[in-house]
């Protein structure tokens, strides 16, 4: 519908407060889903292997980012994962007081990739670079097949 209306005062302006229905659904992709499911069903975490150059990923991705091909060979992750990064927050998102929360991105032996996620420590100190640690799930029965069935990680 065209604007016929001319205004020359900004007094004479007027507005409508209104909202457009929309609704959005986002998936994980095709590898990201079978990731998702092996973490509800097994509780572990599966990676995609290249036929090509060998590299291992996780989480799970369908295209090898050397090679550029499509990965089909996946499998579960055994052993710890390490701590390759950490930070320690005192506040929330929204700037008030909380925690100490220790967020690490966790990796593992033999794949690239790795999970940003809380760890669970007594002491934000007591972390190091390295430092092996499990992850603490949720009962297989509450789990969704989301990154939140992952409650945090804990050192080894
Ligand atoms: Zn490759």
């Amino acid at each position: 519908m065209p604007i016929l209306e001319k205004i020359s005062q900004s007094s004479q302006a007027r507005h409508w407060t209104d909202s457009i229905p929309l609704e959005f659904h986002y998936t994980a992709g095709v590898a990201g889903e079978e990731f998702r499911r092996e973490l509800k069903k097994t509780g572990m975490f599966l990676a995609s292997e290249c036929s090509k150059c060998k590299n291992s990923y996780i989480p799970a991705r369908m295209f090898c980012p050397s090679c550029f091909i499509e990965m089909k060979e996946t499998r579960t992750l055994e052993g710890p994962g390490y701590v390759y990064s950490y930070t320690t927050v005192n506040r929330n998102r929204t700037g008030e007081p909380n925690g100490p929360v220790t967020i690490a991105m966790i990796r593992f032996e033999g794949a690239k990739g790795g999970i940003v996620h809380k760890l669970e420590v007594s002491e934000p100190g007591s972390v190091t670079f390295g430092m092996k640690v499990v992850p603490i799930l949720k009962e297989a029965a509450e789990r969704t097949g989301a990154l939140t069935d992952i409650l945090a990680f804990r050192p080894a």
